[in-house]
């Protein structure tokens, strides 16, 4: 078994304590390949988060803005109780940060490197790990990087996969050798990939569900050697043994997992009527509100077929902001008090007219109305003076720029909050967290 990873105890910096005014950052869970997962609590809610952070620069300069784009917008979408959710992404100038449920009970990496399991437990996980593979296969969504490290538990000992959708990209990056330090074992590798011919990502993983299996029965891993040539080669002749204790059933599912002939590899349906793995086995339910998005974008434009529609159409806002380019919008997550920017899906003319009659409704002037601009001006000596800005982000979406001036700082302030502001809400595109 290769070492087990340990949290370090490294503090967030004081700048990052508390993330958007909304996360409260308190410890290091772990780091993986491209990224460190820290403990958060939502200060709206209390409950608990993890947050992954990833470095924009990394991402940019290996030019897979794309990939995480699209990742992310799959990933967001997988609502299956096993698998670990993707509730928002957020971003500022240099990083991203993935809010991810929070999975209690750590690494079932950890429990398995103390003691194997008994058949019967690793029964319980396989048949988990199963039904997301099914669920995600089903969607034309393949992991490509299945191993114990990632999967979590929850505080009932629940199973939650994580890094589905995100894998590829973490891939790459360890390509690109930004990240070569971290290269993760090959022991979890299908032959297929060895060989270089190309794959299907749907047999790879289920390789990769033969070589969780065999470790939770056995408590090593089916192929392992300090030298990588002899592993690959182990991997490519499909040499493995099985220990002693492991019930006739058990083994012949192993076999099949582990074919090193990804055409005769059993499949998600052939598992699924397996006698090992059908005992006590119950099908989970699934949510399908995925299917009912309130964000009808119409690009949906993509190499990944019709399967993916709904996924793609799920861009939010977070992730426009997270990737647009020529057009800098870190400072939306400024605290700037003299300048804030939201989100609308609304017509630049309906943002303008919305505008004038709020501030006209709170006694204030109207100076200076052009299409995508207007200046408001009022207060003694007309010392509150405030200019609304509409830029274009998307075919779909447009930035709001309010800045306000006023000499007496405090009562403009008050103009703006109370007053003009809570007129404006209903113009305000809502990403929220996807839940
Ligand atoms: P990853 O980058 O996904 O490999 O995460 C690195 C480590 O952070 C994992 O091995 C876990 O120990 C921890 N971690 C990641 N995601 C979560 C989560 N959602 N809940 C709890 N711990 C997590």
């Amino acid at each position: 078994m290769p070492e087990l990873k340990h949290a370090g105890d490294e503090p967030p910096s004081p700048a990052e304590k508390t993330l958007f005014k909304r996360y409260e950052i308190s410890y290091l869970l772990g780091y993986g390949a491209f990224a460190k997962v820290y403990y958060a609590r939502d200060a709206h809610n209390k409950e608990h988060v993890a947050i992954k952070v990833i470095n924009k620069q990394k991402i940019i300069k290996g030019g897979l803005t794309a990939n995480v784009k699209r990742e992310i917008s799959i990933m967001r979408q997988l609502r299956h109780p096993n698998i670990v959710r993707l509730r928002e992404v957020l971003a500022n100038k240099k990083k991203i940060y993935f809010v991810l449920e929070y999975a209690r009970g750590g690494e079932l990496f950890a429990k398995v490197a103390k003691s194997r399991f008994s058949e019967h437990l690793s029964r319980r996980y396989f048949q988990q790990l199963i039904s997301v593979v099914g669920y995600c296969h089903s969607r034309g969504v393949f992991h490509r990087d299945l191993k114990l490290e990632n999967l979590l538990l929850d505080e009932k000992w629940k199973l939650k996969v994580t890094d589905f959708g995100l894998s590829a990209v973490t891939n790459q990056i360890r390509n690109d050798g930004l990240l070569h330090t971290v290269c993760g074992t090959p022991a979890y590798v299908a032959p297929e990939i060895l060989l270089k011919n190309g794959y299907d990502g749907a047999k790879v993983d289920i390789w990769s569900c033969g070589i969780i299996l065999f470790a939770l029965n056995s408590g090593y891993l089916p192929f392992n050697d300090s030298n990588l040539m002899v592993m690959y080669r182990k991997i490519l002749t499909g040499e493995f043994r099985i220990p002693q204790w492991t019930s006739p059933e058990l083994k012949r599912l192993l076999s099949r997992l582990l074919d090193t002939n990804p055409v005769t590899r059993i499949t998600v349906d052939e598992i699924l009527k397996d006698p090992w793995f059908k005992i006590g086995y119950e099908e989970v339910e699934f949510h399908h509100d995925y299917l009912e998005l309130k964000d009808n974008r119409s690009d949906t434009s993509s190499s990944t077929g019709d399967e993916l529609k709904p996924y793609l159409k799920a861009m939010n806002a977070f992730d426009i902001i997270t990737f647009s380019s020529g057009y800098d919008l870190s400072g939306l997550f400024d605290d700037r008090e003299d300048r804030e920017r939201f989100l609308s899906q609304d017509s630049p003319e309906k943002i303008i007219e919305t505008v004038v009659a709020v501030a006209e409704g709170v006694g204030l002037t109207v100076v200076v109305k052009k299409e995508w601009c207007v200046k408001v001006v009022g207060g003694y000596k007309c010392n509150f003076e405030m200019v609304v800005e509409v830029k274009r982000l998307t075919d779909e979406l447009v930035v709001v720029e309010v800045r306000v001036r006023e000499s007496e700082v405090e009562t403009g302030n008050r103009m703006w909050k109370d007053k003009v502001k809570p007129g404006l809400s209903g113009l305000v595109y809502e990403t929220g967290p996807a839940g």
